[in-house]
């Protein structure tokens, strides 16, 4: 293993040792009660997280597994749903919406920026069974006010279903105070953990909606999940990634003993950090200062990101992230969500402006 490699990525995202040495140990029998006893706890800690009362799902897959397993299990064929897309990601939960033959009405925003609410308002209608959103644009760094437009959508009869995979455990999020219905996030971001596994929670609304909804689903089945995860000795239908669900249960607790406020307050001080160096540097964001992400940073390159990218790995042990899709060599975009500190910072503002002076 390359132990010197720091991951500034916007996932995945360095693993703390204690982590690593928790999934070291030998397979515990998933139909045992000290497995059960274990993910007990775990679903405990997700729901601290989390912020909510809400049993959390635990499926073995990435992100993105959760975002479609959002769909398939809260929306019926020929529903229409309000999909906010502010980059790769939006786009993403949109295209999956399609492929299930949802009707999808897209409000579209520009590249680094978040959208305004008053564009919700004026956009959402009787019509639609849901309001789509990601909280987190990794894609661009941006946020989008999740709190906010929480507010509005306390009491309406849409689902608000967020993507929170690169903001949860980093950027403050409340589930419950928030009035969210499907919140959506994966071990390998802001959570310290590998990638592999993926987390769901749903409201009391969101359950009705369930019960409904008439697209087939099998393996990724809430109702199911939920039914064994609500016993007194909580298991997973099918055999779950054992290793990874004792790894992060470590990570989620070195996370319940910072405080997730602390943690959140980290992550906004460590961004602040990262964000002053690179203006001193002279350089410019992507993103404007409104929308500005506390866990990825991208930063407008001009056909470098690549080259850029390459030196600070190859010659600074840092690794980083280019742009995705149409911005792939125009930005580079840097995590500092999850396992970071000062020194992190220090160390890839000092490689940034090394590899910048090669140009
Ligand atoms: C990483 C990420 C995902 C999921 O991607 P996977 O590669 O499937 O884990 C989804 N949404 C956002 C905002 C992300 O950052």
């Amino acid at each position: 293993m390359n132990i010197d490699k720091i991951l500034m990525t916007p996932g995945p995202t360095n693993v703390p040792k204690r982590v690593l040495n928790k999934m070291a140990q030998n397979m515990i029998h998933h139909r045992t009660d000290e497995f059960a006893n274990i993910f007990k706890e775990f679903n405990e800690r997700l729901k601290y997280v989390f912020q909510t009362d809400n049993t959390v799902l635990t499926f073995p897959s990435s992100g993105t597994g959760g975002l479609e397993a959002s769909i398939v299990n809260m929306l019926s064929k020929k529903d229409k749903v309000l999909i906010v897309s502010i980059g790769v990601f939006g786009d993403r939960f949109a295209d999956i919406a399609r492929i299930y033959d949802i009707e999808v009405d897209k409000l579209d925003v520009p590249w680094g920026k978040g959208v305004e609410i008053k564009d919700i308002k004026s956009r959402l209608t009787d019509e639609h069974k849901a309001l789509i959103i990601t909280h987190n644009e990794t894609s661009t760094g941006a946020n989008n006010d999740i709190k906010k437009i929480g507010e509005f959508m306390k009491n309406k009869k849409q689902l608000y279903i967020v993507d929170a995979v690169s903001s949860l455990g980093a950027i403050e999020t409340k589930m419950d105070d928030w009035n969210i219905d499907v919140l959506v996030s994966g071990s390998q971001k802001a959570l310290m953990s590998p990638p592999g596994l993926s987390f769901i929670a749903v409201s009391k609304k969101g359950w009705k909606y369930n019960q409904k909804s008439n697209i087939p689903k099998y393996y990724f089945d809430f109702k199911k999940a939920k039914d064994r995860m609500d016993k007194e000795l909580p298991q997973t239908p099918y055999t779950p990634a054992v290793s990874l669900i004792v790894g992060t249960n470590e990570a989620l607790k070195m996370i319940q003993k910072e405080g997730i406020d602390n943690v959140c307050k980290r992550h906004e001080r460590l961004a602040c950090m990262f964000r002053e160096g690179v203006k001193n540097m002279g350089l410019e964001f992507f993103v404007d200062e409104k929308y500005q992400s506390n866990t990825v940073t991208s930063i407008k390159m001009k056909n470098k990101a690549v080259d850029i990218k390459t030196i600070m790995e190859e010659e600074f042990n840092i690794v980083i992230a280019a742009g995705q899709g149409k911005l792939k060599n125009e930005i580079i975009r840097i995590g500092h969500m999850g396992c970071v500190d000062e020194e992190m910072i220090e160390k890839t503002l000092h490689a940034l402006e090394e590899a910048i002076k090669k140009f």
